[in-house]
Parts: C-alpha cells; structure tokens; sequence
C-alpha cells in the first residue's frame, strides 16, 4: 500500500513563514500558519496541463464571494499565512506581468503592471513590509528568506526610476486586485503559493490557449506554479470530494443506484493510480485522459449521498488500486486491454462477456467510394497512403475473444498497402465511436430474379483479394468474365457496436446486471475479475 499518503497522520511543526500578528490595515488579516490536518487522501489534480491537451492559462482571475485566504502548500496541505477581504484576483506569472485588464491577457510591450519593480527596503516580517509598503503606496514581495517592499512597477528596466531595479523572476507570480493593482508578488522560490476561497469555494474562468472559457467553483485549495512562461494550477483536494465533483459529471443521476455506488468506487480510485506523477500531480481534468473534473458544476445531494454511502471504498488487486478504465457499452464483450493498447496482459483487465448488454449502442457509417477516400485522407493519424484510399479490411481481432478489431488494413489505388493496430489506436486513427466494426460494400449490380429476368440490384459484400465478394444470397449476381465481380464497389459502410475503449466496467453492462439485482460489488468484481473491494479508511 506504498501508495496511501493519507496513512501519514501528519502533524506539522511549521516555522512561521509570516511571523507577526497585530492587524496591520484593513485590508490584511494574518492567521495561525499551520498546516490543515486530514486523514483523507489528498488528489492533486493539475487543471492546466495533460498529456492530451493544452489548457495551459496566461492568468487567472479568481473569484471568492468573502474574500481569500492566501499562503503556501506543502503539497498535500494549505498552510494559511493571511487573508485579504478582496472577492477578485488575478494571479499570473510575473514575466509575463505586462498585464492589459481589458483583455485579460498578458501581453508584450504595453501594459498596465510591469514586471520590473524598484527595491525599497528589506524586512523580516511580513507585517513590517506590509506596513512600510501601505505608507509609500508600493508593495509586498514575498522572497526567500524575507519580504522586500518594491515600488513603481513597470514593463521595462528603464521605466521604474533610478536606484536598484528588480527583474521579474522566471518562477515569480504576482497577485493583482480586481482594477490590476499589484497585491503582491510571489518570489519565495523554496516555496509554493497558495490560496483557497474564504468560505471554502474558489471560482475561476479557466482561459485556455484556444479562448474556450469555463468558469466552474472548486473545493480545496489551488496551489500555483509556472511553465514555460503559463501559469499552472494544481486544485488539491480531499479523495471524498474529489469523488464527489466526478460523479457529477461523469455519470449524472440517471443510472441505478447499484451502478453508480460502483462507479463512485471507481472514480475515487482512478486517482490513486497517479497517472500523472511525473507531472506533479495525481490526475488532470481531462476526460479522455483521466476523469471529467469540472469542481461543483453539477453537484448534487443525491449523488452526494452514494458517495457517502461508499466512503473510503476502493477496487483493488493484490492489495493495490487497480487501473481504472470504463466506457459507455461494448455491445456484449469487454475489449482486452493488450487489444486495446498493446502491453502485458493486465489479469483484471481482459473480456468479460456480457450478452444481455446486447445490440444496444449501434452505430453506421455511410460512404461512397470518392467519399470515403476524402474521409481517410483527412485522417492525420493514417499515414502511408498517398492516393485515394479504396479498401478497409479487417484482418485480426481481441485475441481474448472480443470482437474489438486489432489489426485494421487499408490500401489506395497507387498500390499502398499500410496496416493499424491496437483497437484504441484504429479508433482515434479512424474517428470512429468504437474499435468494434465490421466493414461492408456495396454496389449495384445485375442479379437475376425469380422469374429469370435480370434486375439492377444493390449487393452487399466484402473485398477479397480476389475482388468484390456478395454476401451469401447473393449467387446469381453476374461475374465478368475472369470470374471477379467488380473491382471497386461504390459504396464502404462501417457497421459498429458500442461507445469508448470497451475495456473495464461498461455503464449499460452494469445497468444491466443491477436491473437484475446484482449488487455494486458483484458488478466491479465482474468487470474486473480477481479484483475485491478494499476499505481505505
Ligand atoms: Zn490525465
């Protein structure tokens, strides 16, 4: 169990990195500096970078209704230093800090902040710098060993006045009010910034690189750091809430009760699986990476209440978290993980056969011959056909009984002949709902009827090396006369079943079982065989 952080019953002796406490304005509330105590799991969930999409920010404006509690994380708690009545922030990374307020981008040149600032004086407390930075209209930096009262903020060297001028710091932040004043900055490089909402809801419109903005409310506290000049945000957050803000967007309040305690099982032992060590953080917020993580959107007491009624439950084998994978349906067999991805066979990951899942989740894609070529070559995934595309053939599937397709060949009237593999890979390659198809053609064709008149009729088949092969049924359709029917059908249809991967616990299957009074622990266990049920806490 060489994962469970939360077994660290930590008690903190904390130097005081804001020593101090008489109330210095207004504006500034110093707090005990402690760290939070919790028995619970903290999930670090980097809500700026994945490994499947950019949403790295320029800066974030950040929202809470009475204010912030502002100071540092050790990586699993908050330590509070001080608050700060203001309800809006920005924060952004101070090489960037050429800040235009109206577009809420940081940009070159011009600008309103400034990155460059000019020194003051030099303090060991926070509240003499805050004092010292009140009385001359300058502000706080907070820097390693101390706090620097800086003035005269601007965008270049020459623009903030003779005497000793202070670069931006390439992992400095600085922490504006709401009209784009400067709070204070962050250079205390043995330390990590950080803040939380007041009443314990931190709001804020992620601004991606593509401009999408989604502005959600989030539990726990953000802790900030910088990459490539962007600023990064890691949410940390206790596992039960976690839980909770993925339930709500993952799986809403449709399915069964018995379904969703097992997803909730599920969803709070993704994270412990750390995909994203390396990173610095346990999950993103992506879905086709991890899981939906959109905080509270969504959230409600129903949902809650599952999660509650599973607390600390997680799905292991051989004592440890298992990799958690789940979809939509895969029409009646589960895809094996090696089908899936290639890789070692992972025991609790291979089929499982569920025929009652049944034909439920079909889907068809139509093309004629010129339609289809079009389709593959604005495929960027398939590479190694240069002209139009004619033939998708099916060569191998899920060596463990799926019909998940494994081996995918496709060839192009210039003689190319290329070859996909792995199911998931065939399915983002291809932009398919699923690896799960078969691949049919079709075109018309003379056929003679009962009667021994001959008729134009459309003839399904498929494509041999030997040319167009009609489906059974169809034995008087006309061959030339080599014996080939016709060399290129006119039209290619991929007939699927199911939605996602295929592989682990599939929604509709678990629907299934619990509509037949299997409960949520027969259900995991039969998605994945030889794993049980571990109490956490
Ligand atoms: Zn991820």
């Amino acid at each position: 169990m060489i994962l469970f952080r939360f077994k660290r019953f930590v008690s903190f002796l904390l130097a005081l990195l804001f020593s101090g406490g008489m109330l210095i304005s207004d504006s500034v509330t110093l707090i005990p500096a402690e760290a939070e105590e919790t028995n619970e799991y903290i999930v670090r969930v980097g809500m700026y970078v994945d490994t499947t999409t950019d949403c790295r920010m320029f800066s974030s404006k950040t929202y809470s209704a009475d204010g912030f509690v502002i100071g540092y994380s050790d990586g699993e708690h908050f330590v509070g230093s001080f608050t700060i009545p203001n309800d809006t922030i920005y924060i952004l990374p101070q090489v960037n800090a050429n800040f235009d307020a109206s577009t809420e981008k940081c940009v070159e040149g011009e600008g309103n902040v400034g990155s460059y600032s000019l020194f003051v004086s030099k303090h060991s407390t926070f509240t003499q710098a805050s004092f010292k930075a009140k009385t001359i209209g300058g502000f706080v930096a907070i820097v390693s060993g101390g706090f620097e009262v800086r003035k005269n903020a601007a965008c270049s060297a020459s623009e903030v006045g003779s005497g000793r001028v202070v670069s931006p710091k390439e992992n400095g932040l600085t922490i504006l009010d709401a009209n784009g004043n400067i709070l204070l900055t962050f250079e205390n490089t043995a330390k990590k910034f950080a803040l939380k909402g007041k009443n314990g809801v931190t709001e804020f419109p992620m601004i991606h690189r593509s401009g999408n903005i989604n502005t959600f409310g989030y539990w726990g506290f953000f802790e900030y750091g910088i990459s490539d000049g962007l600023l990064s945000m890691v949410n940390c957050i206790g596992l039960e809430d976690y839980t909770k803000c993925i339930m709500a967007n993952e799986i809403g309040v449709n399915f069964s009760v018995e379904t969703r305690k097992a997803f909730s099982i599920l969803a709070r032992t993704q994270p412990l699986g750390r995909k994203h060590k390396k990173d610095g953080f346990d999950v993103c917020c992506n879905s086709a990476c991890c899981q939906v993580y959109q905080g509270l959107k969504r959230m409600g007491e129903e949902n809650n209440e599952i999660v509650d009624s599973t607390r600390g439950m997680i799905c292991t084998f051989e004592g440890s978290p298992i990799t958690v994978l789940y979809h939509g349906s895969n029409g009646g067999a589960s895809c094996s993980s090696v089908a899936a991805w290639g890789g070692d066979e992972v025991p609790y990951l291979k089929s499982v056969f569920l025929d009652e899942e049944g034909e439920s989740d079909l889907w068809e894609l139509s093309f004629t011959k010129e339609e289809f070529a079009e389709y593959i070559a604005s495929r960027s995934k398939i590479t190694g056909l240069s002209g139009d595309a004619l033939s998708m053939t099916v060569l191998e599937k899920d060596p463990y009984g799926s019909d998940y397709i494994t081996v995918l060949s496709l060839t192009d009237d210039e003689g190319n002949y290329i070859e996909l593999r792995n199911s998931e890979f065939i399915r983002s390659a291809c932009g398919f709902k699923s690896g799960n198809f078969t691949v049919e053609y079709s075109t018309d064709m003379p056929v003679v009827t009962a009667d021994g008149s001959v008729k134009t009729q459309r003839v399904t088949g498929m494509l041999t090396a030997d040319g167009f092969k009609p489906f059974s049924g169809f034995d008087d359709v006309y061959a030339t006369a080599d014996g080939k029917t016709v060399v290129a059908p006119d039209r290619i249809t991929i007939k699927g079943i199911g939605s996602g991967h295929g592989v682990g616990f599939a929604a509709l299957g678990s629907e299934k079982l619990a509509n037949d009074g299997y409960s949520h622990k027969y259900i995991l266990e039969f998605f994945f065989e030889g794993t049980k049920l571990s109490r956490l806490y």
